[in-house]
């Protein structure tokens, strides 16, 4: 059998090792746009703080790969798919014949245009390559200003405040994160970052970077600016779909998939970022790595019957900066509009949300990591708290184990 992936992402990367752990003789092929072998992506901001050199985060040496048979083509890009006669075709012209093909082909970062845009010092940060840019760029500057201020754009602002440089992060709504802290969170958050030496402007947008050559100024839309040799654009991602569309596979906001993981087109695969499924939260590392477990066992498996069936879980993101410890899961109500029980102190903050049912929807807490192993399995599991319990939840010595 002859297995084609694109991509060599966590996507890519774990659905050839589990298609050869089902089959020790197929043809695995990884073609990789990147010339990097495979990753840790979400470790990248430790690598823009110079806390970790990019070997550090590389998963796993060649070696590794050729041992299981893996073909890597590095700085190889898919080019071409031939779905009538089972055949593709890499960047570097390299032609081969498949059964079948995973797309791994993940997502790469939004860069709103803005006047000046091209001005040296400006960064969007998706891969190894951007990540150690920024760091050598940055790391004689004083100043940066971050367009966004989403989990990834906080993570890089702590990494640059360790650099050395003072970060302003610009927020277009009215508080940080809006997606994962309610008010009360949001700003308890606020102290932790300002502590860190992050400071933010909500409501702010940037209209235009000024400067001769390099980046000097930040100009805001509503006239004030900010003097900033550095600037972070982090304003979501969007999924690589250009293989898909040439393929005319069904495309929705990415490339749409069945709970087998199979695309519109039979034989032809995807996973992680650039793939859609009913429910499943894109854009995080354990959505894009089970997804490719199951895509890479029914592409291995030689048994139809018995293909495995891709069951999403809450979505979870953990905002990675020591001393801050904030965990949004599920639904965690920003609007305060379910029930639910939330508590508070100088340091840390706890709100847990249940639906109509009684059933744990979603919880957010900051400054505690204690309990979090605890909430999220009681999320997957879908548990009924009883209100005795949801009301326990205040306290701040709760005994996790009775979940
Ligand atoms: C800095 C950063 C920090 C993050 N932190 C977290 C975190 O803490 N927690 C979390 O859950 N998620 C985090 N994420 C998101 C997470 O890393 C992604 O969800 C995950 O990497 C997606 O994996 P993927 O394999 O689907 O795609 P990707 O990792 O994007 O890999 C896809 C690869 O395919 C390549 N490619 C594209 N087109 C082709 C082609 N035609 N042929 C061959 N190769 C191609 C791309 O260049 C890329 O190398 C972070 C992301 C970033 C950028």
């Amino acid at each position: 059998m002859n297995i084609v992936i694109a991509g060599f992402g966590v996507a890519g990367a774990t659905a050839a090792e589990e298609a050869r752990k089902l089959d020790s003789k197929a043809y695995i092929t990884i073609f990789s746009k990147e010339k990097d072998l495979f990753y840790y992506r979400p470790r990248l901001p430790e690598v823009v703080s110079g806390d970790l050199s990019p070997d550090k985060v590389i998963a796993h040496p060649k070696s590794w790969y050729d041992e299981r048979r893996i073909e890597v083509r590095l700085g190889e890009s898919l080019a071409e798919v031939n779905p009538a006669e089972k055949i593709v075709r890499g960047s570097m012209g390299s032609r081969q014949t498949y059964d079948a093909i995973l797309l791994a082909i993940g997502a790469e970062s939004n860069r709103p245009p803005f006047p000046g845009d091209k001005l040296g010092g400006i960064y969007a940060v998706r891969s190894l390559h951007d990540a150690w840019s920024l760091y050598f760029y940055a790391k004689d500057k004083k100043r940066a200003v971050l367009i966004g201020g989403g989990i990834l754009g906080l993570e890089m602002g702590c990494a640059l405040t360790k650099l050395g440089l003072s970060v302003v992060v610009l927020e277009r709504a009215k508080r940080i994160l809006p997606r994962q802290t309610t008010p009360a969170s949001a700003e308890l958050l606020r102290k932790k970052m300002s502590a860190l030496g992050v400071e933010f402007l909500l409501e702010t947008e940037a209209a235009r970077f000024e400067g001769s050559g390099g980046l000097e100024n930040v100009v805001l839309k509503n006239g004030g600016d900010l003097p900033a040799e550095a600037a972070l654009i982090s304003a979501g991602v969007t999924p690589n779909l250009g293989l898909a569309k040439v393929l005319g596979l069904k495309i929705d906001r990415a490339i749409v998939v069945d709970e087998y993981m199979e695309t519109s087109l039979p034989g032809v695969y995807a996973a992680g970022d650039c793939a859609q499924f009913p429910g499943a939260a894109g854009g995080l590392w354990t959505t894009s790595r089970e997804q490719a477990l199951t895509a890479g066992f029914n592409i291995a498996t030689k048994k139809p019957a018995e293909r495995k069936i891709y069951v999403p879980k809450p979505p979870s993101s953990t905002l990675k900066v020591a001393g801050i410890d904030l965990v949004a899961a599920g639904n965690i109500d920003p609007d305060g509009l379910m029930r639910g029980v939330e508590a508070a102190n100088e340091t840390t903050y706890r709100k847990v949300v249940v639906d109509a049912a009684g059933r744990l929807a979603g919880f957010t807490v900051v400054g505690e990591s204690r309990g979090v192993k605890e909430l999220n399995a009681a999320l997957t599991a879908g548990k009924i708290l009883a209100a005795q319990t949801l009301e326990a939840l205040t306290a701040p010595d709760f005994d996790f184990a009775r979940l």
